[in-house]
């Protein structure tokens, strides 16, 4: 495996570093204090092409590789994990579904406005009785003259107040479980759609998360995305590109963590010296780099196999476990080397903590990622214990 980049990726990661640096760093510790969706910095994103990177050119994409899609996301997560989750969601979870699932029409009629920014979307995943048992969901989708009535709730749906179409997923047919499930995309401004921004959140304080109410809305045959059963396919082949892009986000949380400590624990004296030549500061340093690197390098094979259109799921998986749990342990020891200035805002690791946290909750809990790694290793699938033993 070539882990090299090549000299277009190294100017995507440039142009990247330098937007994120001018662009983004400098609005996230005010948005994050006022708790801010900023919209005019999703344009500015937008307009770099940031959010549909792998998207093909002819719907307004600009046909990336997947490791230069996570190249970017690093760069947006070093800056604000906010900000790279409207990416993740935009490009991976909503766009990436579109492109593999649509049809030419809903393609054309979706994709350039959501690559560009001009519009967002969202996807309905999770509801307040279901998550990490995504099969189990209770919306349901019934069948009308020429079209579909859903009704049902999501729950932490990330865009879902902005977003001008929601990817639903609902269920077409209890009786199928898992292949009755089918995903639409509903125009948010339809009748009976209602969203509620989620207040409170620990992290993630400058991105935007919604409880949706869908009450008989009422959708014509055209909306389905994909056909009736695929549906749970559809999410899971959504979380392969979303897992990936939350990794590569974390991995640029990790590159802050180092970055911003370094500069601290070279300028602050204690004792006489710089803290930086104690050696327990630099154990804490070191600690992080290797995580960094270990969680970079995990990535980059994830986007490499995706590149070569070869199975990932697990890779991702790895990935992505090993990367937001270092995100968060990267974090943790940053505000460390920053003794108590950590626990303020004037430097930003004790939002990379907080943004971190949720990391590992979001697309699949650590412990899901776990029992897929686990499940590849044994052949024994420990995900449903109950049902497998019954
Ligand atoms: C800020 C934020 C944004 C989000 N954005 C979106 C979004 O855009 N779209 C969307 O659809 N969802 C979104 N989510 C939801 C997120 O994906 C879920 O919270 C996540 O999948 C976990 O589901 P849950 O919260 O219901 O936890 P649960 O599934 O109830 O899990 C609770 C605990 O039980 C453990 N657990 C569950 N099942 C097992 C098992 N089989 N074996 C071992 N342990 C298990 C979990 O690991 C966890 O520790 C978001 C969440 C947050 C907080």
């Amino acid at each position: 495996m070539d882990l090299d980049l090549s000299d277009e990726q190294r100017l995507i990661q440039e142009t990247a570093r330098e937007f994120v640096d001018r662009e983004v760093v400098p609005r996230a510790r005010d948005n994050d204090r006022a708790a801010r969706f900023d919209l005019e910095l999703v344009g500015r994103i937008g307009g770099m092409g940031y959010l549909g990177a792998p998207v093909a050119e002819e719907y307004g994409g600009r046909s990336l590789d997947y490791v230069s899609y996570g190249l970017i996301v690093e760069q947006i997560g070093r800056g604000d994990s906010s900000a790279r989750t409207v990416v993740s969601v935009q490009t991976s979870l909503v766009c990436g579904s579109i492109e593999r699932w649509g049809s030419e029409e809903q393609k054309q009629r979706w994709l350039p406005r959501l690559c560009s920014g001009d519009a967002l979307g969202c996807f309905g995943l999770t509801e307040p009785d279901t998550g990490s048992d995504a099969a189990a969901l209770r919306t349901r989708a019934e069948r009308t003259d020429g079209g579909w009535r859903i009704s049902g709730q999501k729950m932490f749906i990330s865009l879902g107040n902005h977003a001008e179409v929601a990817l639903v997923f609902a269920q077409t047919d209890p009786s199928e479980k898992h292949r009755g499930i089918a995903c639409f995309l509903v125009p948010t401004d339809s009748a009976g759609f209602t969203s509620q921004e989620i207040h409170g959140k620990l992290g993630l304080r400058a991105s935007d998360t919604a409880s949706l109410a869908l009450d008989g809305v009422e959708v014509p045959d055209d909306a389905l995305l994909g056909s009736v059963g695929e549906g749970f396919k559809i999410a899971m082949t959504a979380l392969d590109s979303g897992r990936y892009s939350v990794a590569a986000g974390c991995v640029g949380i990790c590159d802050g963590c180092v970055e911003a400590s370094v500069a601290y624990a070279k300028d602050r004296r204690q004792f006489g010296v710089p803290i930086a030549s104690f050696q327990l500061v630099q154990e804490m340093i070191a600690e992080m780099v290797v995580k960094r690197d270990a969680a970079r390098l995990l990535v980059r094979r994830a986007g490499i196999l995706k590149d070569q259109g070869a199975p990932n799921t697990v890779e991702t998986s790895i990935a992505k476990l090993y990367a937001t749990e270092a995100a968060v342990d990267c974090a943790n020891l940053a505000i460390q080397v920053h003794g108590g200035s950590g626990y303020v805002d004037d430097y930003p690791v004790e939002r990379y903590l907080r943004d971190a946290r949720v990391t590992t909750l979001y697309e699949g809990t650590s412990q899901i990622q776990k029992l897929i790694i686990g499940r590849e290793a044994t052949g024994i699938d420990a995900m449903t214990p109950l049902r497998a033993g019954s």
